[in-house]
C-alpha cells in the first residue's frame, strides 16, 4: 500500500460531492452523511495516476485559504479515470474515488496544521504541493499516521471517529474473507493495525494460519486485526490501546467471531476451532 497526499484548494472549487446517487453535497452535508452512514466517496485529481492502485491510502490537505493542514483521510477505491477539469475547460484530468473514514470541517473542527507537518522528519515532505495526488515518501509514512491517529484520538473533533464509535452502521465491508466481515475504523486504521501487528505478528491468535507461510510472498504482511472491545460498551472517552483492543486474526476466524451478536470471544472461537479439529479431523488428501 502506498500514500498518496491530495488538495483541496477552497478558493479554486467548492466541495461538492459528485457521486450521483449521493446527490450534490457541500462539506457539512458530506461530513453529516459521513456520520449518520459511515461512508463519504469523492473523486478528486491524481497527478500520479500511473502508480495510484485501489486499495491506497489517501490524506486530502486543505491550502489556498487559512486555517492549511490535513483535514481528511480515506482509501482509495478506484482505478485512475479520465474526467473534464474543475473548471469547465475544454480539458481532461486524471481521477480516483476515494472513500473518506475521516473528514474534517477545516473551518470548525481542529486540523493537523502544516505548521505540525513542517516540523521534524515530516518536514522532508512538500506540504504546499502544485499538484494533487501525489505519493508522500515512503520512509514518511509511518510518522504520518502516528501524528495523524494521535491528533484525532486527542483532539476534541466532533464526530471523531476515533473516540465515539456508537453504532453498526459506521462499519465498512472488505473484500477478502469467505464471509464479508465489516471492519471498524479502528480495525483497517493502518497505525492500529501496524502496532497491533508488530506486538502479536501476523499469525491468526485463533487458528495459527500465516498467510505468508501458506501463500508465498502474495501473502506478506496481509491479516486482519480485530477490534475485541463491543462498539456498545465504548463511552466518549474511549480510546483505543492497539495492544489491548486489537488481535491480528484470518478473515475466516473474524468472519466466525461476527457470526453471533454480540460476538464470539477469541477464546470461544480458539475452542470451537479445537472442537471441531477432534471431531471432524482434515485429513491431507494427495
Ligand atoms: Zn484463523
Ligand atoms: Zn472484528
Amino acid at each position: 500500500m502506498n500514500t498518496y497526499l491530495f488538495v483541496w484548494n477552497p478558493d479554486k472549487w467548492d466541495w461538492v460531492n459528485l457521486k450521483p446517487e449521493d446527490g450534490q453535497l457541500n462539506l457539512e452535508q458530506s461530513i453529516g452523511q459521513l456520520y449518520e452512514t459511515g461512508k463519504v466517496v469523492q473523486k478528486w485529481s491524481v497527478a500520479s495516476h500511473k502508480s495510484i492502485q485501489i486499495g491506497d491510502r489517501a490524506f486530502l490537505l486543505r491550502l489556498g485559504r487559512k486555517p492549511k493542514g490535513i483535514f481528511a483521510s480515506g482509501f482509495v477505491t478506484s482505478a485512475p479515470f479520465l474526467s473534464r477539469h474543475w473548471s469547465g475547460e475544454n480539458k481532461d484530468v486524471y481521477r480516483v474515488m476515494i472513500d473518506f473514514e475521516v473528514l474534517l470541517n477545516p473551518d470548525i473542527d481542529p486540523i493537523l496544521g502544516t505548521d505540525i507537518l513542517n516540523t521534524g522528519n515530516l518536514a522532508a515532505q512538500h506540504w504546499t504541493p502544485q499538484a494533487s495526488g501525489i505519493a508522500i515518501k515512503t520512509e514518511l509514512v509511518d510518522e504520518l499516521e502516528a501524528i495523524w491517529f494521535d491528533f484525532l484520538t486527542t483532539e476534541k473533533i466532533r464526530f471523531n471517529p476515533f473516540s465515539t464509535l456508537d453504532g453498526e452502521n459506521r462499519k465498512i465491508f472488505t473484500e477478502g474473507a469467505q464471509i464479508q466481515v465489516p471492519l471498524t475504523r479502528y480495525e483497517r486504521n493502518p497505525y492500529a493495525r501496524k502496532a497491533c501487528i508488530e506486538h502479536y505478528g501476523l499469525d491468526c491468535v485463533i487458528c495459527k494460519f500465516n498467510f505468508q507461510s501458506n501463500y508465498g510472498s502474495v501473502g506478506k504482511d496481509f491479516i486482519h486485526v480485530h477490534h475485541l472491545i463491543q462498539l456498545s460498551e465504548i463511552g466518549k472517552s474511549y480510546n483505543i490501546d492497539p495492544i489491548k483492543d486489537l488481535r491480528p486474526v484470518c478473515p475466516n476466524c473474524h468472519a466466525i467471531i461476527h457470526k453471533r451478536k454480540p460476538a464470539y470471544s477469541i477464546d470461544e472461537v480458539k475452542q470451537l476451532f479445537k472442537n471441531a479439529l477432534r471431531t471432524f479431523p482434515v485429513l491431507p488428501t494427495v
